[in-house]
């Protein structure tokens, strides 16, 4: 078999960890990131990025510390490098750098890709509702505000999480909302002026923040992350698929992990198809 074409359906921090995930453990893999959106456009930018156990009710606790721990380490250890400053920021030019091909494209249904790609990876968020009909998916949504504030130098957040400051290399982070099965990426005046002022009741010196931009993100909500595979099939031709969506409100804090589990997926539905083509040859 020539080299396994592999293709990534989405730009978010899943979608670009698990592309290159599949690098590291698939180095003769040929992978392509296909997506709609990139940043600053998707859910994942919107984020604090903040590092925090979520739970998904569905999902064996020791899986979920797995995940986690994961994160967490790959995450340490970059932030005691000495790219630390400038992590997250190039993750796209570091996968082009990588050989991953880089391309927009809305995917209306998995199945167009099989002509193309031998396997087909799905990290495409709340998107999933959509393209594979997932109706335990739903959104939660989260407005926040990304403020020039650069003496804030430490996070607060209130007893519930939905108040919060978070600083960041750049901008500080202020939260927020969240609003089941609310599905609108418009940014909401009162909510802006409510969370402003919860924020300046924490931490008054926020009066003097600058340049302030608004942020809405819908997080990919289910009971458990999906992270499976799937064999599509269709008159006879079947198409691998992997999925890896549903992260919620951790995305983040998980992303690595589930990212290294995609990625072995992956290596399995390739290990299938290498056996099924050299007993075609027999
Ligand atoms: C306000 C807010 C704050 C948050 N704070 C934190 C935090 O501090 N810590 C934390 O761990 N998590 C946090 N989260 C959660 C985290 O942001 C999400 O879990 C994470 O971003 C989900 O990443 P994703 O890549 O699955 O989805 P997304 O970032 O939404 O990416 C999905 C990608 O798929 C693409 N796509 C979708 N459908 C299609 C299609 N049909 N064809 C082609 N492309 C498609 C999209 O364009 C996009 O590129 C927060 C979320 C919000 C909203």
């Amino acid at each position: 078999m020539a080299a396994p074409k592999v293709a990534v359906v989405g730009a978010g921090v899943v979608g670009l960890s698990t592309a290159l995930c599949i690098t590291e453990t698939c180095p003769s893999c040929s992978v392509t990131v296909l997506s709609d959106q990139f940043s600053p456009n998707t859910t994942s930018d919107a984020a604090a990025g903040i590092l925090i156990p979520h739970t998904y009710p569905g999902t064996p606790i020791h899986v979920q510390k797995q995940w986690f721990k994961e994160t967490f380490t790959y995450l340490f250890a970059i932030s005691n490098s000495a790219e630390a400053s400038e992590a997250g920021v190039h993750l796209v030019s570091g996968l082009k750098a990588t050989g991953v091909q880089i391309y927009t494209r809305k995917v209306a249904d998995l199945w167009e890709l099989h002509s193309e790609y031998n396997v087909v990876v799905n990290c495409t968020g709340i998107g999933a509702r959509q393209l594979v009909g997932d109706e335990k998916l739903f959104p939660v949504r989260g407005q926040v505000l990304k403020v020039h504030a650069p003496w804030v130098k430490n996070f607060i957040r209130d007893g519930d999480g939905l108040t919060y400051i978070f600083p960041g290399i750049h901008r500080v982070t202020l939260g927020g909302t969240r609003e089941k099965n609310n599905w609108s990426l418009a940014p909401d005046p009162g909510t802006t002026k409510d969370i402003f002022d919860r924020c300046c009741s924490l931490e008054p010196s926020l009066q003097g923040a600058q340049d302030i931009k608004v942020k809405v993100g819908l997080r990919p909500s289910r009971q458990h992350v999906t992270l499976q595979r799937e064999v599509l099939s269709q008159g006879g031709v079947k198409l691998p698929v992997v999925h890896n969506y549903g992260h919620g409100a951790g995305g983040f804090s998980v992303h690595r992990g589930t990212a290294k589990e995609a990625a072995r997926l992956v290596g399995e539905c390739i290990a299938a198809l290498q056996g099924s083509s050299s007993r075609a040859k027999l």
